[in-house]
């Protein structure tokens, strides 16, 4: 019982970050924003929650790190983020684009299972410098 309201406790933590954030975070961002409120294998099963729930949805960057952002419209087990994302190499942050439009075709007899589309470059606050 102690345990369940500690994991409810700290799923609404996390969710708080998320809200507070207008770009994409890693494990670690968020383990670092609730630091010595949440410990980072909670913050962890709880991303994979989140994952499961249709809560938040990984994006693969290049730099190796898996980024986590809200979801709009997905539900348990099936998400539905056909949307691209961006990665600034200067700040190493990740945003979603709103920008939707025909995911490309597959040719005959292929599905697809998930889909990532990473553009790459720089932010505004990165390029005046
Ligand atoms: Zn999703
Ligand atoms: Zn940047
Ligand atoms: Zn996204």
């Amino acid at each position: 019982m102690e345990k369940q309201r500690r994991n409810t406790k700290g799923k609404q933590l996390v969710m708080e970050v998320f809200q507070h954030e207008a770009g994409a975070l890693c494990h670690a961002d968020i383990v670092q924003r609730l630091a010595g409120k949440v410990d980072r294998v909670t913050v962890y099963r709880i991303l994979q929650g989140f994952f499961d729930e249709g809560v938040v949805h990984k994006i693969s960057a290049e730099n190796g790190k898996t980024y986590y952002a809200l979801c709009h419209d997905c539900s348990a087990g099936q998400h539905a983020d056909n949307h691209a994302h961006f990665y600034c190499m200067g700040c190493k942050t990740v945003l979603c684009l709103e920008v939707t439009g025909q995911p490309p075709q597959l040719p005959q007899g292929y599905s697809a299972a998930e889909a990532s589309w990473l553009i790459s470059g720089y932010c505004p606050s990165c390029n005046a410098v």
